[in-house]
């Protein structure tokens, strides 16, 4: 599933070819994957912009006609869903679910597709994302000031679940899923099944700079590709040459030598180092 740097790296990879553009028809191929519950016309937009809350995409539009009414693409790729720009239009296969034809000196085209079918698009008024129940619920960006350390240590001292499953929680902090959940312990050296409320302060301190390290590692890396996840442009990411614990269950700890176990916890698949995380 794309986590934070995946979603990042695709939005920062389309920005420069979509913005300013038209979009010129949008041709729904599954219906079910599209939410327009005000019946917006699927025509005539021009993307100003395209923003990122979470693993949400945002893409702002206003009415090439009427630049006093805007709308909102909002995007949820969930496990498989892909966004890729072409610049030559090829049959749609049976897992394209959307695709957007955009104006220019080029007509390009940017295809929805998704295997699982998971993935949503909504077609929502300006910012109609603050009143979405999925994206207003969403805690702070892990890499914004609003992520103070004061927050997250009041959030972990009221929590007695695993700490792994307050990291997944995305009302605690945006973004993170299992991938760079497990690389953030590793690197905090803090055992998942740790009950939250039982994290030092400066365990807290250590588990928050840890994410924000993978985080940014992560984006600087343009994601982690295991099978389905590539960017705008179907380039694939390499921070899956970088992971320290992650799939790399039966090999040995790049710090310690010892063997990476995966043990199922917060129902997950986790991968621990059980010298390095206490
Ligand atoms: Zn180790």
């Amino acid at each position: 599933m794309p986590e934070l740097p995946e979603v990042e790296t695709i939005r920062r990879s389309l920005l420069p070819l979509i913005q300013g553009r038209e979009i010129i028809n949008i041709e729904i191929l599954h219906p079910d994957i599209l939410i327009n519950h005000d019946q917006r016309p699927l025509h005539g937009w021009e993307i100003t912009g395209l923003r990122r809350r979470g693993k949400y995409l945002l893409i702002d539009l206003v009415q090439a006609s009427d630049p006093a009414e805007g709308a909102l693409l909002m995007v949820h790729l969930r496990m498989t869903g892909k966004l890729l720009y072409r610049t030559e239009e090829i049959e749609p296969t049976k897992h394209t679910h959307l695709r957007f034809s955009l104006k220019g000196e080029n007509i390009a085209w940017l295809d929805f597709e998704d295997v699982r079918r998971f993935g949503r698009v909504w077609l929502l008024p300006a910012f109609g994302e603050l009143e979405n129940p999925g994206l207003a619920s969403l805690g702070p960006e892990p890499l914004s000031a609003e992520w103070s350390l004061e927050s997250f240590r009041d959030i972990l001292q009221r929590r007695r679940t695993s700490i792994k499953a307050v990291l997944l929680d995305q009302t605690v902090v945006a973004g993170i899923g299992n991938i760079y959940c497990d690389e953030a312990l590793f690197r905090a050296g803090i055992s998942p099944d740790r009950p939250s409320n039982s994290l030092s302060t400066e365990e807290t301190a250590r588990l928050q700079e840890a994410v924000r390290y993978v985080i940014k590692e992560g984006i600087g890396h343009r994601g982690t590709s295991f099978r389905d996840y590539v960017d705008g442009l179907g380039g694939k990411g390499h921070f899956q040459q970088h992971l320290q614990v992650y799939r790399r269950n039966g090999q040995k700890c790049t710090v310690c030598g010892e063997t990476i176990v995966k043990r199922k916890i917060a129902g997950r698949g986790t991968h621990i180092c059980p010298q390095c995380q206490k």
